[in-house]
């Protein structure tokens, strides 16, 4: 069986009052709107675990919880190395 998806892997959690990098097109659902876990109202965004929640509500729980946020509910997307080129490892 090959599954259509690789693992959605969230990356760093930002810092209280930054912003997440939600680029990826796989926090955009395409199917349906569901009821954001924050505001309640309806959102395509989703959360690297599938949780709906607008970016900006996950950016501002991120602010009111900044302990709860290290848990990692909310992250932005792995960053691919571009843009520098100090890659020495
Ligand atoms: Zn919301």
């Amino acid at each position: 069986m090959t599954r259509k998806k690789p693992p959605f892997e969230p990356g760093c959690v930002p810092a209280p009052g930054g912003l997440l990098d939600w680029r990826d097109s796989q926090h955009y659902d395409h199917w349906q709107m569901r009821p954001c876990a924050l505001c309640e109202q309806p959102t395509p965004m989703r959360s690297h675990s599938g949780e709906p929640s607008h970016k900006a509500c996950a950016e501002n729980w991120i602010s009111e919880h900044p302990t709860e946020a290290r848990l990692g509910r909310f992250a932005s997307d792995v960053q691919p190395k571009r843009r520098r080129d100090d890659n020495h490892a």
